[in-house]
């Protein structure tokens, strides 16, 4: 996707975002509020207070091939287990008792704060045409931390970790920018 594509596209996605946040506003409940033991280990009183969870039979993904993105059409129909815009996210309600699974988006809100709405979905969007969905780093990054919080008993800071990989993966000055084609 050339960066010409993307910002044509980028308010689309970020209105249907807005929206699609909005109708499921009553729905949404702070991830405390769900009581599991081993988040508040990993994550911020603060972060698991402010983080908002929607359990739905599907999850909501944007119309991308509507709006002209046919490259995305496998994604768009993935019916994935979650998936995050900003700080909420879903979970498919036969998913709604995986912790991994919520570990998993959490790991996408950090990243949704970090890089800021733009920057995360030219990212995501750029890797995903790409790599492919399992092999975007954002997903790498969310998978590898998931993968540690399942093998390993001993708690580590989230936060932390995501910092420290987002500069690894940021700092790969080639002189391209994530949005420049192949
Ligand atoms: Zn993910």
């Amino acid at each position: 996707m050339t960066e010409k594509e993307f910002r044509k596209v980028y308010p689309l996605i970020a209105g249907w975002i807005k929206q699609t946040l909005a109708e499921h506003a009553s729905a949404a409940r702070p991830v405390a509020s769900l009581g599991f033991s081993r988040l508040p280990h990993y994550y911020d009183a603060q972060l698991l207070a402010s983080s908002m969870v929607v359990f739905v039979p599907r999850v909501p993904v944007p119309p991308l091939s509507a709006m002209g993105l046919d490259q995305f059409r496998d994604f768009e129909q993935m019916d994935a287990g979650g998936t995050t815009y900003l700080n909420t996210y879903f979970v498919r309600a036969d998913q709604s008792d995986s912790e991994s699974l919520h570990f998993h988006e959490l790991v996408h809100v950090i990243q949704w704060r970090l890089l800021g709405p733009e920057k995360f979905l030219a990212l995501y969007a750029d890797a995903l045409e790409r790599f492919g969905y399992r092999k975007s780093p954002l997903e790498r990054m969310a998978f590898r931390l998931q993968k540690r919080f399942e093998r390993e008993a001993q708690p580590f800071s989230v936060e932390a970790a995501c910092q420290s990989l987002m500069r690894a993966m940021t700092s790969h000055g080639d002189g391209t920018t994530p949005l420049d084609g192949p």
